[in-house]
């Protein structure tokens, strides 16, 4: 499939970077939007509306009874398929942000083809599966690709995320950013979500669940998505955390006069609800 196939740049056709909010941790803001456009995307987006659609996906998946397993992170779906085949049944059909938000890109933008820009491989895994995604980019490859053609991030250009944008869904790669931005007090209590990152945490949990739980907002990487294994980073997980929530402040404040206008509109039609079987 076209997926396994490396991306050439300067890109050639019409091209839609779809970017995680994880990647403040390795690139500036607006800097990484100006440096994908002189690579030629035509369209840059972020993740956050894909993932404010899932929230709400989630909100009516909880309000049935049982015990439910968080599915954004396609690092944890692959360790329960695997290892605890017991839980399949738990693990929440709803699409990840990612396959969200390729699903409504190929809808507003038919012509184009989407590209995630991702702090793991899992990422790949996942995309390689779905009709949705064309091209998964890592962090790490991003940032050789800027170095090489010497694009100056830090270039002080007025720009923001095509379409979608400002939404509170930016907490997202922070543990339990999910449940958090998900407004699931309506749904659950308190003490039946638990929050874990880290797979021996989360596999510690599966194996001795306390009987309380009734969701559990997990992922494979310590520290969420900003600990990604193809994160450049270094920083301390504490330095990278706040780097999210700043950037979550001061995007609020943007005066971006289209913001915010009838997005749940252009998702109309779209159904996130998914199968984890294989
Ligand atoms: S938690 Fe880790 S494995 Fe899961 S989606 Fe985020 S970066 Fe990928």
């Amino acid at each position: 499939m076209k997926k396994d196939r490396k991306l050439k740049f300067p890109l050639k056709g019409k091209f839609v970077a779809m970017v995680a909010p994880s990647f403040v941790v390795d690139f500036p803001y607006p800097g990484m939007i100006y440096g994908l456009k002189k690579f030629g995307f035509d369209k840059v987006v972020e993740l956050t509306f894909g993932a404010k659609l899932v929230n709400q996906a989630y909100y009516k998946e909880l309000q049935k009874e049982g015990f439910f397993i968080s599915t954004a992170c396609p690092g944890v779906v692959s360790v329960v398929l695997d290892k605890y085949p017991q839980y399949k049944k738990n693990l929440i059909q709803v699409d990840s942000p990612m396959i969200a938000m390729s699903k409504i890109c190929k809808k507003v933008y038919p012509k184009h083809k989407t590209v995630f820009i991702s702090p793991c491989n899992y990422k790949k895994e996942e995309a390689k599966k779905s009709k949705f995604v064309d091209y998964v980019v890592d962090y790490r490859e991003l940032k050789s690709l800027f170095e090489k053609n010497k694009i100056n991030l830090n270039a002080k250009k007025k720009m923001h995320f095509d379409k979608f944008y400002n939404d509170y869904t930016k907490v997202y790669p922070l543990g339990g950013g999910l449940s958090k931005t998900a407004h699931l007090k309506n749904v659950l209590k308190k003490k039946e979500i638990k929050v874990i990152d880290g797979i021996s945490r989360v596999m510690k949990f599966l194996d001795k669940p306390d009987k309380n739980t009734r969701f559990l907002d997990c992922n494979f990487c310590v520290g969420a998505c900003i600990g990604g294994p193809c994160v450049n980073s270094t920083e301390s997980l504490r330095k990278r955390r706040k780097k999210v929530l700043n950037y979550l402040k001061e995007s609020l404040r943007e005066d971006i006069p289209e913001a915010k206008k009838g997005l749940t509109k252009r998702a109309k039609g779209i159904s996130l609800i998914t199968s984890f079987a294989r």
